[in-house]
């Protein structure tokens, strides 16, 4: 083999080499940054139409994540510890009664107590998949029409439901409805005094509309940790208001 032939062969050697550890160092990033999106679903950011970019709130915990009329979720974020609740709404869909693993054992842990005062408080939806929001959006402005649909309705993406965190409940006393009158119930009573012990927070108080952009929900509760929800319950805030994003 002649001298300038082994020099090729070195060349050639050292340029496959080079190449080899290239496309590796990628396979690894790749594989740090897939795993990074598996831990963090909501570690997300997406420009929807008309909509601010989605942010999820920098340095705080992961229950304290805002969704709203401003800021969203891609259509693919899909929580992965979701799980059943107990207390539960048999004439509802069950695959829509999931919440994230501390969110449901809390409510669960909610119902028992409310249970054992005679009373029986029951998700009716909880968890909602970005595609099954778009159904139920489509379905309510065509039979409820646009101004019915925006006071209580969200849309794809903007559903606190999607993260997990967010269950509809009601009671045999308001004929397992969602509806306004729910507030007047025994149950309906004892959740708005007592959801916060749990971690709970009534998302879309009565006269907050401005801020949340939705109608007194009293049946709507929100997963956002036992000391937030002390905090925003004794504060009589909104969670916009707690979290600053009003000025
Ligand atoms: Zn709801």
């Amino acid at each position: 083999m002649t001298r300038k032939t082994k020099i090729q062969e070195s060349f050639t050697t050292f340029f496959v080499l080079l190449f080899l550890v290239i496309a590796m160092f990628c396979f690894l990033m790749n594989l740090v940054k897939n795993s990074e999106v598996g831990e963090s679903y909501l570690d997300v950011t997406a420009q929807l139409p008309g909509k601010h970019e989605i942010e999820v709130m920098q340095g705080k915990s992961e229950y304290l994540i805002l969704i709203n009329k401003t800021y969203g979720l891609h259509e693919t974020d899909e929580p992965e510890d979701l799980v059943m609740v107990s207390f539960r709404a048999d004439n509802r869909p069950a695959q829509y009664q999931k919440l994230r693993a501390e969110a449901a054992a809390a409510f669960d842990r909610l119902a028992q107590e409310a249970k054992g005062q005679g009373l029986t408080i029951v998700v009716t939806t909880a968890y909602r998949p970005y595609s099954y929001q778009k159904q139920l959006n489509d379905t309510y402005l065509k039979s409820n029409g646009q101004l019915w649909t925006e006071n209580y309705s969200a849309e794809p993406g903007h559903s606190e439901h999607q993260t997990g965190l967010a269950a509809d409940v009601s009671s045999p006393s308001a004929g397992y409805e969602l509806k306004p009158a729910f507030a007047d119930t025994a149950e309906g009573k004892w959740l708005a005094d007592n959801a916060h012990r749990f971690g709970f927070i009534i998302r879309y108080p009565e006269g907050r509309e401005a801020i949340t952009g939705y109608k007194y929900e009293p049946w709507h509760i929100r997963y956002v940790g036992a000391g937030p929800a002390a905090e925003i319950y004794n504060g009589n805030l909104t969670l916009e208001e707690y979290l600053g994003e009003v000025k």
